[in-house]
């Protein structure tokens, strides 16, 4: 490709990513993946949850004529992939055992008639009979293969339906394979090439990092308070609590619904229907807790779980990497802590020990070492993690996990130590910490004044620290055995016989630095925005609403990192509210105008202004070179009445690249008239319906809808002529 098509290549990428998922620009690997699959290469795509996997073949499914076959096991997840793809204006259906005759009958239909962009099949159809001969009536352009790893035995969810996926790739040599997987050891990366049969297939392998999660390991004591206390200051937002055992799920759900906590056990041994609910419920974010064993959580996709605890330690380093990574897939800061004790090992020792297979054990049992090696580690969590997947992390410190954050964070302690002892000991070691802290920061309380504490010396010498942070000190130095609890009713503190050597001896110490209890998490992919958090929460009530009006999950209206965006700029117009990441055209006509509403309103209310929306450089460029003399110029000779054609000679370009022009000169806001170039009527209104049916701008889906009968050039002034009427009012 010339440097010209390559940017025109890429610009027409961005525009359809823009369009159709209104995102500005690519997540890592998410561009290399799509252009080598355009180009006809087969592929294997290893990226981590949350990485952006759908995206590498939906939108070269947009890109491509014909339809894009997409093999994927999980039932439900096809059906909610298939439910934001059509959110998002694409021609999209799933073919799996939930639908009735019927049901598949008409999908089938549609998908011989050239009007679906993209379908989803169970691999389990392959084999029954006559799908062969339907598959061969198909148009496929692509051929992507969802959690690939199921087709290796060496994996840990093997299907042998997988094995009958070779018959796709025999009958359509010609077509690219595009495997998929977030979990693959080396082994299992070569068992997929080699079962699926890849032709000089290229491997992208994206880190298995997630940046935006935080991994803390916490000892297991006061562990309800603890988590109660992490739901409560994140009320409101999703959470999974991994539990070991079935009753434990139940014991946990039943004590934080008495804390006023929303939550709902979850395991296997519920009946379905209950199963089923209480998973609907929580997409619905009408549950906010699960407490749950690992049974919860394959069939789900939720992309705003903001918090995953372990409540007790998982068999797996692998089961640890795979739960965790269930939070946070939006990309936004999102926490996982594990809460852990030795002890846990004796209920897991139970289970292996029933394990029959000797060598089977024994690998439960070297995995088992591994976790609990993990656990008790002092290096860093995301760096012991990438190593046991095989990947070097090469930072020194994450910065997001609690051993970094406490390295990250030692303090020279030596002074301030000195000051809390001899502020115990001047106050005659009978009070509790609040009242050392109130003299420590020169409080005139009347009960410092009665007790004349503010003539001691030690009075106000610690004024620099806040409250939070002498208490977090004083919890240390006892911690450490230089403070002592008295022997009393109350909490009284007194010095040790330690704390006295280490004053008299004139020691050196270092702490811990005191942290607030949730530091924010750092590097989210777009950055964190101070957005307005109370009217992010109405966005999110009204999405719920406009969720369930709708009967889709919540997050298939607006994912929350594209309503905090809102909560930040306050979009005032359409065409400000379309600029927001995550807004694409279906959904600013289908939700556009009542979340507008909310947030005008909003603003109004608060005398709030919008906030200049930055474009993403890609599409800058692009309104810069709208203006290039390169367009100018067609738009005179356009204006000097100039057919196209005549144009295209005297500027020595194609049909096409005018037609080209004039697309990014009506986008760039210049006018002209282009009726007469239009088709004739007919052809123009059959045209037009084609577009009003298939919902959708694009010119492929359109054009193989109508037939060879129809040129692209007709049908792209049709589209050109109707934005030209859109735009005008
Ligand atoms: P995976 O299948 O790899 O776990 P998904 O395809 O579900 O990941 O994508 C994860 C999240 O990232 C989704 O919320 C998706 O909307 C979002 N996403 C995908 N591509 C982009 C992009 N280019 N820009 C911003 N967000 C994206
Ligand atoms: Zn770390």
């Amino acid at each position: 490709m010339t440097l010209t098509e390559t940017t025109a290549h890429s610009e027409k990428l961005a525009s359809l990513l823009k369009t159709h998922f209104g995102f500005d620009s690519f997540l890592p690997m998410q561009e290399e993946i799509i252009n080598h699959v355009l180009g006809g290469g087969d592929g294997l795509a290893l990226m981590p949850t949350g990485g952006g996997k759908s995206l590498c073949y939906q939108l070269p499914a947009l890109a491509l004529g014909g339809l894009t076959l997409v093999v994927s096991p999980l039932i439900a997840l096809m059906k909610d992939q298939v439910d934001g793809l059509k959110a998002n204006g694409v021609p999209a259906e799933f073919l799996n055992s939930s639908l009735s005759s019927a049901e598949a009958g008409r999908v089938r239909a549609q998908a011989v008639r050239g009007a679906l962009k993209v379908l989803y099949i169970a691999p389990e159809r392959l084999a029954t009979p006559g799908f062969g001969g339907f598959l061969r009536a198909l148009n496929v352009s692509l051929l992507a293969i969802d959690e690939a790893h199921c087709i290796s035995e060496w994996g840990h969810d093997f299907r042998p339906e997988y094995r009958n996926l070779k018959v796709l790739r025999n009958d359509r040599p010609g077509v690219p394979m595009l495997a998929l997987t977030a979990t693959a050891t080396p082994r299992v990366r070569d068992d997929i090439v080699s079962q699926l049969e890849l032709r000089e297939p290229r491997t992208f392998l994206s880190s298995f990092n997630r940046p935006n999660l935080v991994y803390r390991v916490e000892p297991k004591d006061k562990t309800f308070d603890r988590l109660l206390g992490l739901l409560r200051s994140r009320r409101g937002e999703s959470a999974i609590v991994y539990c070991f055992s079935r009753r434990e799920t139940e014991q946990v759900a039943a004590d934080l619904r008495a804390n006023q906590i929303n939550a709902l056990p979850y395991h296997a041994g519920l009946e379905d229907v209950v199963r089923r609910e209480t998973q609907e419920q929580f997409i619905r974010d009408e549950v906010q807790v699960i407490a749950a064993t690992v049974a919860f959580g394959m069939g789900i996709d939720k992309p705003d779980v903001r918090l995953i605890v372990h409540y007790a330690f998982p068999k797996t380093v692998e089961g640890y990497y795979q739960e965790t990574g269930r939070a946070g897939r939006d990309g936004l800061p999102s926490e996982c802590v594990l809460f852990y004790s030795y002890g846990d090992k004796y209920n897991h020792d139970y289970f292996i020990n029933r394990i029959e297979d000797a060598s089977e054990r024994e690998k439960a049992e070297l995995k088992l070492r591994q976790i609990i090696d993990f656990c008790q580690s002092a290096d860093c969590r995301r760096r012991s993690v990438l190593r046991y997947f095989g990947e070097q992390w090469s930072e020194e410190n994450c910065g997001a996990c609690d051993v970094c954050m406490a390295a990250d964070d030692q303090m020279d302690a030596t002074v301030i130590t000195q000051k809390i002892l001899s502020a115990v000991i001047r106050t005659g070691e009978r009070f509790g910490a609040g009242y050392v802290i109130d003299v420590l920061r020169g409080s005139r309380s009347s009960k410092v004044i009665e007790r004349r504490h503010d003539r001691l010396t030690v009075h106000g010498i610690a004024r620099d620290h806040s409250v939070g942070e002498l208490k977090h000190i004083i919890a240390q130095l006892t911690a450490r055995g230089l403070l002592a609890l008295a022997p009393s009713d109350y909490p009284i503190y007194q010095v040790t016989q330690d704390g006295r050597d280490f004053l008299r001896d004139r020691k050196k110490l270092t702490l811990a630095r005191p942290r607030m209890p949730q530091p924010a998490p750092t590097d989210s992919r777009e950055g964190d925005l101070e957005y307005d958090s109370s009217l992010f929460q109405k966005l999110r009530e009204l999405r719920k609403r406009t969720a369930s009006a709708k009967g889709v999950p919540p997050y298939q209206v607006f994912g929350d990192k594209t309503l905090q965006q809102m909560a930040y700029y306050y979009p005032q117009s359409r065409d400000a509210f379309s600029r927001i990441s995550g807004v694409g055209e279906a959904k600013l006509g289908e939700y556009g105008e009542s979340f507008l509403r909310a947030i005008r309103d909003y603003a109004v209310l608060h005398q709030l202004h919008e906030r200049p929306i930055p474009q993403s450089a890609r599409r800058e460029r692009r309104s810069a070179r709208a203006l290039s003399q390169n367009y100018l110029s067609t738009r005179d000779l356009l204006r000097q009445g100039l057919s196209i054609e005549d144009v295209a000679k005297q500027r020595s370009l194609t049909k096409g690249s005018v037609i080209s022009h004039m697309e990014h000169l009506v986008e760039a806001g210049e006018e002209f008239d282009i009726s007469e170039w239009l088709p004739p009527l007919e052809r123009r209104l059959s045209i037009e319906a084609a577009f009003r049916q298939l919902g959708s701008d694009l010119l492929a889906p359109v054009h193989d809808h109508l037939g060879d009968n129809y040129s692209y050039e007709e049908i792209r002034l049709v589209r050109l002529h109707l934005a030209q009427q859109q735009s005008g009012g």
